[in-house]
């Protein structure tokens, strides 16, 4: 037939292989047998039922348990697998095993995802797009969850909650609500540089395999000799950059709201592996101090020129689930999963993610969760004093000590583990970090990086958003725009203007620049 693909012949393919021997044994739960599970057990043709049907209990009662609570953030994503191989060396900054040597591999695991909406949500939206990865390294585990941008809306985390309740839906309609994201983003200007990306062409990625991914936090690396430096990690994509217009996004979302999952599923299938291209950028302590802008600051890109990016690698995706719910609903990524070389910087978001991933998994999937086959660091042993817990699934680590110190030959902590020293000697205190040079590199992006079509599509696609709002609020987002370049915030005055006033849908209405952008600036001209 035509128009069939790997994922929509999974069910034939399946049946072809594995299926084509002889079928089990159907059984309970238990692995009881069962006789008859088209008909309930009752008393007469007509009811009532027997509870001791317990071929219907099983079933049911198992059924009725089948969720796990959805994720709060990135509730919609596919996942796969594969491996990480060393292509350059980088010992001279980090001890990771999984950097050891040229040539070495680790396997992987990745999902990526949407954020804002709910598991049952379209692929493409317009929205970040997350890239998370777990290496399963010969020293536990190291999950480095990021996103497809190197910045995000916020730099201190007490403000994540109130940023993602913005986004979401509205706790009276329960519908999406302009005012919410614009009042949000708009009261909080650090957000300037991601939603300028987010509304950007990149915005809305074509699959998940021709977007970057980013680290986006920075972190620190520590060598053999215990020396460190800080560090950003940058996927590029072997597949290039390839994103979708807003109209066939919009087409898709109704023909195909899976399309992204399907895209990844049909490449791995087929053997069109996609990969990764994984570098560093690195910056020592001593440009830390004096960088003009603070190196942990989440909304601020390090720029290439003065902290060049560095090959390290290569990420390939090979091996699809077998079970989504088992390998992909359950995979739980944590930024504290941290091996030996890999340590957190001061940045205030990533260490606000090192509490909060964690628990969400223990919310979710219970305290064991790392017991669970995809999480567990199956390429070492753990060995520690955690015992019992709902689903302690394996055994529990026997008759070994539960206790720390102990006298009888059990785990014991190494001194060459030892996180880094690091002096902090400043004053406690709640520091307001709201005004911290918002402007400037989103200034370059909207000037140096966009060209004249990519600026033009980038604030009709806002002003379009920027609409639904109330008018003080479309104001204000518009001041702070203003405060970027003028002609960024004249063109989406210009173009809320006749949606305002008009009140009917501005379509190719091509704004003219405020200032001669050429004139005034590098500027990229149009492609
Ligand atoms: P560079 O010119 O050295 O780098 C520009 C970066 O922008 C490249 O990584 C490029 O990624 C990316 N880029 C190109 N087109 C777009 C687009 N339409 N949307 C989003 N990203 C795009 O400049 P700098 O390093 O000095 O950074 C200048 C500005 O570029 C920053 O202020 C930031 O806004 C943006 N940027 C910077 C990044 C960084 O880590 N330094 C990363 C991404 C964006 P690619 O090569 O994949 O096309």
């Amino acid at each position: 037939m035509a128009d069939r693909d790997k994922a929509t012949d999974q069910m034939k393919l399946w049946k072809e292989g594995r299926g084509s021997q002889r079928p089990d044994v159907l059984t309970t739960g238990a692995g009881v047998p069962v006789g008859d599970k088209l008909n309930l057990m009752t008393a007469g043709p007509r009811g009532p039922l027997l509870v001791q049907d317990v071929v219907f209990t099983d079933e049911m009662a198992h059924f009725d348990r089948e969720r796990t609570p959805e994720r709060v953030v990135h509730a919609k994503g596919a996942g796969a697998f594969g491996y990480f191989e060393v292509t350059h060396d980088i010992t001279r900054y980090c001890k990771a095993k999984v950097f050891e040597h040229v040539g070495k591999t680790t396997p992987i695991a990745i999902r990526f995802s949407t954020v804002a909406g709910e598991s049952g949500s379209a692929d493409t939206v317009r929205d970040p797009r997350g890239f998370a990865v777990k290496f399963y390294t010969d020293e536990g585990n190291w999950d480095l969850t990021g996103n497809n941008t190197p910045i995000f809306f916020i730099r201190d985390a007490l403000l994540f909650p109130s940023f993602i309740h913005s986004q979401k839906r509205n706790p009276q309609t329960h519908l999406k609500d302009p005012d919410m994201v614009w009042d949000f983003w708009s009261l909080r200007p650090e957000s300037l540089h991601q939603v300028s990306f987010l509304f950007s062409d990149r915005g809305i990625p074509d699959g998940y395999r021709h977007m970057n991914g980013y680290g986006s936090h920075t972190f620190k690396l520590v060598n053999t000799p215990g020396q460190s430096v800080y560090c950003k990690f940058h996927y590029k994509t072997d597949q290039g950059i390839k994103n979708l217009p807003v109209e066939e996004a919009d087409r898709l979302a109704s023909t195909d709201p899976d399309y992204s999952i399907r895209d990844l599923y049909n490449a791995i299938s087929n053997g069109n592996f996609p990969s990764w291209t994984l570098y560093i950028q690195v910056m020592t302590f001593e440009q830390a101090e004096n960088w003009q802008w603070n190196p942990f600051d989440l909304t601020k890109v390090w720029p290439h020129k003065d902290f060049p990016l560095i090959p390290v690698g290569r990420l390939v995706l090979n091996r699809n689930p077998v079970n989504y719910f088992a390998e992909v609903e359950q995979l739980a990524f944590d930024p504290s999963n941290m091996p030996p070389g890999i340590e957190p910087s001061p940045d205030k978001m990533l260490q606000g993610r090192l509490f909060s991933y964690p628990d969400t998994h223990r919310h979710r999937l219970g305290a064991n969760y790392l017991q669970l086959s995809v999480n567990c660091p199956y390429r070492t042993r753990v060995a520690n004093y955690q015992r019992d817990g709902p689903m302690c699934m394996f055994d529990n680590q026997g008759g070994a000590p539960n206790y720390f110190p102990n006298s009888f030959s059990a785990p014991d902590t190494q001194p060459r583990f030892v996180e880094s020293k690091c002096k902090v000697s400043p004053d406690v205190a709640r520091y307001n970090s709201a005004d911290d040079d918002n402007v400037t590199q989103v200034r370059t992006f909207f000037t140096q990086v966009l060209n004249e079509a990519e600026r033009e599509r980038l604030c009709q696609n806002m002003a379009g958003h920027i609409k639904g709002a109330q008018l003080f609020i479309q104001k204000r987002a518009v001041q702070n725009l203003m405060a970027v370049h003028p002609d960024y915030g004249t063109r989406i005055q210009t173009l809320l203007d006749k949606y305002n006033t008009e009140g009917k849908k501005v379509e190719n209405i091509l704004i003219k620049p405020y200032v001669k952008l050429k004139d005034s600036m590098n500027v990229k001209g149009s492609s």
